[in-house]
């Protein structure tokens, strides 16, 4: 599913060897860690500031340091116990031992990578040396073969007992959700995914809900007997002790579901008005504050009582002013205060929001965001979305995660970290600390030259997390790379999809600081900069009428369009600021690769599949058909196309599609077919429903499918995503018209 983890970088090559010598040309392939894991948005790196700056792109990093088992998984090596003081690491710089530190005097004495100190090897870490200077342990030693390793963490590392899976599900109760009918249908989900949890008897769940009040729900372990204490204070709340409110889920089973029950009949008539989000989040986590854990906030209110209440924002009067970055700021001091208590208890906080109407999400996102948590945002709240709830609870309660996780980066002497960027929250200048972690997070830095580099520049991510079965773990990825005086060797090595994802991250901090406006100019800016310097500086052509882009590249133009096409840096006044508070989150903590389908939607044809498209392949993984460009012009009234835009999945239909493809595939005429895809014993039906099941299990969000006939109202959701069409909302602009702008901006600074 996840092949990014699993391409190769280029190794180093073994030019001339300085005095940093690392004998490259030794190295196993896998050396560097994959840039599933990490990755730069150079993988040449100019030598001097004044080089780099020249590409008008910052240096940067994103790290995806749980990166998706299967391929890449099999790549971390685990490192069982290494010297009698713990793992071996640079006494100067404390960077972990990698495969591009070089041992010398015989064995002897290890050289860093990263700060060139010499240390001794300790005596129960010796090994001889060969010929070529290597050791000949290394086929035994993970560490000093692989970019990506895992060590059992020594026992300093480790705080207090790791805790299991703790899961405090915080349910509104209030008038909205019950009388739209969420809360039976949050219920049913709830019930249906905790049954299909692995038997482990380490998880505890507990439940919360709240409306005017908070109740809380106690069973007595060992019986049947269930109780709710209400807390009718709202500052404050006097919270009971946990042990009445957690429940083993394996142990009692029947007890949680009765729990479930009792909670949708009891707030099934008479709901109240009111809801106390702030004072139920505070409550919960005071709840979980000696173990730690997850609180699970079920939310379709805006918050009306209680610490944190707030009102409807003045969205349009905002707009365009210098006020217009409070509309993504909590209203509230209070909500900050409770992310920084939760990051305290390590208690991490996901949310699933349904936003028929204003939530306030701006400052309920903000106890997400410094937790490491994950958003889940529903525009309406549609009963029928239960199936979107199951699939995305489970995906967030299986996937591989990890606690209490703090990342620290290093880089080789004379570079320095300027800026983190990520959903975490940072008590020291440099450790990010994750109360959650999970595969599908990425976070992100940006380097600062701080004099001129060495042949080889190092990087290293070291994560201290507790993982999935209670181990606390030392995680390592390590990249080395060749670095260049020569622009054109930088542009050479620019990675264009890493480029995309920093400039979606550096477009978030604009938003955060100024106007939405203000982040769509710098975005084009800088790719009309970066241009125009490799016009300047690189492009052989002298003709001033030709658009010259570097090869790697050529992609910046049409990404840059898609990313101003997104929902996030739409004109201000088309997205409400709950949603934007939602994407601000969620691409804050975006992998490369799902980023790309915001960008630039995959549009898949489905009528004129190779014979291959539908069933299993390589890597055990359904084969897709190929992406063609997202644009109407592809669209032909006699196909089928499936259209995939990151958070949402259609299938279109044109109107001539033969009858004989529509009846294998609907089982109906074009009149009939409805919006959902049917199951059917056709070969055509099941390839097609492969492929889907495959897109929708691809990414953080899983996404239901909708089938839009084409000239049938609702077909417009299609057309809105075709990015390089003129149509599409956001940017008015094909995307020939974009090059056209993008060329003229460059040609006037070249005059
Ligand atoms: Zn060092």
């Amino acid at each position: 599913m996840e092949e990014e983890a699993t391409r190769k970088l280029q190794k180093p090559k073994n030019e001339v060897i300085d005095t940093d010598s690392l004998a490259m040309s030794a190295l196993p392939e896998d050396a560097n860690a994959a840039p599933g894991f990490m990755r730069m948005t150079f993988n040449q790196i100019g030598s001097e500031a004044s080089v780099a700056s020249g590409t008008a792109v910052p240096l940067g990093l994103i790290i995806r340091p749980l990166a998706p088992f299967g391929m890449a998984e099999e790549k971390v090596g685990l490192v069982n116990g290494q010297t009698t003081s713990g793992v071996m690491r640079c006494s100067k710089c404390r960077a972990y031992v990698n495969p591009f530190m070089r041992f010398t005097d015989n064995g002897h004495k290890v050289v860093c990578n990263f700060c060139g100190n010499v240390d001794p090897v300790p005596t129960e870490y010796f090994c001889g040396l060969d010929a070529d200077g290597r050791r000949y342990d290394v086929a035994e030693r993970p560490e000093l073969r692989c970019g990506s390793v895992e060590f059992i963490a020594p026992a300093e590392f480790t705080n207090r007992h790791p805790q299991g899976p703790i899961y405090l599900f915080v349910l509104d109760v209030s008038f909205y959700a019950v009388s739209s009918n969420l809360l039976p249908m949050w219920v049913e989900a709830i019930r249906e995914v905790l049954a299909g949890l692995p038997q482990d008897p380490r998880i505890q769940i507990g439940f919360v809900t709240y409306d005017k009040t908070v109740h809380f729900w106690h069973t007595k372990s060992g019986s049947a007997m269930l109780r709710m204490t209400v807390a009718h204070q709202l500052d404050g709340v006097a919270v009971p002790t946990p042990s009445g409110i957690m429940t083993n889920l394996v142990e009692q089973r029947e007890t949680v579901n009765t729990i479930l029950q009792t909670i949708a009949e009891t707030h099934a008539t008479d709901p109240v008005g009111e809801a106390c989000v702030g004072a139920a989040m505070e409550a919960a986590s005071s709840v979980l504050q000696a173990t730690g854990g997850k609180l699970m906030l079920f939310q379709a209110s805006i918050p009306t009582v209680g610490p944190g209440k707030g009102k409807p924002r003045d969205e349009v009067r905002l707009y365009g002013t210098d006020k217009e970055k409070t509309l993504y700021q909590p209203q509230d001091p209070f909500w900050r205060r409770l992310g920084m208590a939760c990051v305290q208890r390590l208690v991490a906080c996901d949310i699933f929001c349904y936003a028929q109407k204003p939530l306030e999400l701006p400052s309920v996102s903000i106890v997400s965001k410094l937790t490491g948590g994950q958003i889940y945002f529903n525009n309406q709240a549609k009963p029928e979305d239960k199936q979107t709830l199951i699939m995305n609870l489970r995906r967030n309660m299986s996937r591989n995660q990890g606690w209490e996780a703090v990342m620290r980066v290093r880089c080789s002497e004379n570079l320095s970290i300027s800026d983190y960027y990520g959903n975490f929250s940072m008590q020291n200048d440099t450790d990010m600390d994750i109360v959650s972690l999970d595969c599908d997070k990425a976070m992100a830095v940006q380097f600062k030259y701080e004099g001129k580099l060495p042949k080889y520049v190092s990087f290293q991510v070291a994560l201290l997390y507790t993982n999935m079965n209670g181990e606390r773990r030392i995680r390592v990825h390590t990249q080395c790379l060749t670095t260049t005086s020569q622009l054109s060797n930088v542009f050479r090595g620019a990675d264009v999809d890493a480029i995309v994802n920093f400039s979606l991250r550096q477009s978030l901090q604009a938003c955060l600081t100024s106007t939405v406006q203000s982040a769509r100019d710098a975005l084009i800016k800088r790719c009309v900069n970066t241009l125009h310097v490799y016009r300047k500086s690189c492009a052989t052509s002298s003709s001033l009428a030709q658009l010259i882009l570097p090869e790697s590249l050529k992609l910046l133009p049409l990404y840059t369009l898609g990313l101003l096409k997104t929902n996030l840096l739409r004109k201000a006044s088309e997205v409400r600021s709950d949603e934007r508070a939602f994407l601000m989150a969620a691409f804050n903590s975006m992998p490369i690769k799902m980023v790309m389908k915001y960008v630039f939607p995959t549009l898949l044809p489905l009528h004129n599949m190779e014979p291959e498209c539908g069933l299993i392949g390589e890597g055990n993984e359904i084969c897709l058909p190929t992406q063609i460009s997202a644009s109407s012009e592809q669209l032909d009234g006699t196909g089928l196309y499936l259209l995939d835009t990151g958070m949402s999945l259609y299938i279109w239909v044109g109107r001539h599609c033969p009858p004989d493809m529509l009846l294998d595939v609907f089982g109906c005429m074009f009149d009939d077919i409805s919006s959902q895809l049917p199951v059917l014993n056709t070969e055509l039906n099941q390839k097609i429903n492969a492929v889907t099941t495959q897109v929708q299990n691809m990414g953080g969000y899983w996404r239901p499918c909708e089938v839009m006939k084409q000239r049938h109202p609702g077909e417009s959701k299609v057309y809105a995503h075709l990015i390089e069409d003129k149509s599409a909302p956001g940017y008015n602009m094909s995307y020939v018209e974009f090059l056209c702008h993008v060329h003229s901006q460059i040609q006037a600074k070249m005059r």
